[in-house]
């Protein structure tokens, strides 16, 4: 194991009744490095990820994020709440839908995690939220409820939450997705940042200039397999594989100059 690479998959099967979604997946991403996970609808993405973050127990294979390990080879059963906490905790997650806490104001969304899972007292876990919202952009919506903001500013809302915890990774689901087109660029840039202070991060995106600018690598995964990997600009740019050139095909008006 290289202490190098932050998050490893070796053999990730999984499987929901008779159909595999996930078949054979071997991953890495190195430690401060972006990966962008693209490809079709249905091709396993949000399984993958899901896996990561054990929201979805894979059927086969190794999973390790940082120090934690756990493997699914043979007879094997979900690990205890203990340690699945223990392995949670090591991963932020964004969703495209947000998922804030409705009846809770954006400070408070921010400091529930550490308060209620990480026992930190409310003073030291407002001032983080407040460092956190000053990092996204929101620092002066801090007493503001979720409903009366943006898609764009709840998503950093979102991130700032998930930052909160500490993670040693971040995961990202379409997290500009379910958002008006002039409201990802403020998600994106904040994203952006992350990647800059080194925060290691595997995102699933349909935005391809953003993959091929702002990633190290880029994964194309379809059916369940990874299809091709390599250098960001080269897989967005000129994949090798017919698959991976169908799929980009569809994108390629809104890639920009290249
Ligand atoms: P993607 O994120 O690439 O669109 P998903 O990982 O969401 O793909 O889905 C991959 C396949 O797994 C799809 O065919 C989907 O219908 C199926 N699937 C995902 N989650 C479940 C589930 N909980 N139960 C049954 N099938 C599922
Ligand atoms: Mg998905």
């Amino acid at each position: 194991m290289s202490a190098n690479v932050m998050i490893e998959l070796i053999g990730v099967r999984k499987s929901f009744g008779n159909t595999e979604v996930l078949k054979d997946i071997n991953l890495s991403v190195a430690r401060g490095s972006v990966v962008a996970l693209i490809g079709p609808s249905g091709s396993g993405k949000s399984t993958l990820l899901r896996s990561i973050n054990l929201l979805t127990v894979p059927n086969h294979g190794f999973i390790r994020v940082g120090a934690q390990a756990l493997d699914f080879f043979g007879e094997h059963k979900l690990p205890g709440d203990r340690e699945l906490a223990a392995f949670r905790a090591k991963t932020g997650m964004v969703f495209q839908n947000f998922n804030l806490f409705p009846h809770m104001n954006v400070e408070e969304n921010v400091m529930e995690g550490p308060v209620t899972v990480l026992r930190m007292p409310k003073t030291a876990a407002r001032t983080l939220a407040l460092g956190l919202l000053e990092k996204v952009g929101l620092a002066d919506k801090a007493k503001a409820h979720p409903e009366n903001l943006s898609g764009g500013q709840k998503q950093r809302v979102a991130i700032a939450r998930a930052l909160a915890m500490k993670p040693e990774v971040m995961l990202f689901d379409e997290a500009t997705s379910a958002l008006d087109p002039e409201l990802v660029g403020e998600v994106l840039s904040v994203i952006r940042a992350l990647a800059a202070d080194g925060m290691t991060m595997l995102l699933v995106t349909h935005e391809m200039a953003f993959a091929r600018d702002v990633a190290d690598k880029v994964v194309f995964m379809r059916d369940g397999r990874v299809v091709e990997e390599g250098p960001a600009r080269q897989v967005i740019e000129s994949p090798t594989q017919p698959a991976t050139q169908a799929f980009l095909s569809h994108f390629h008006n809104g890639l920009g100059p290249l």
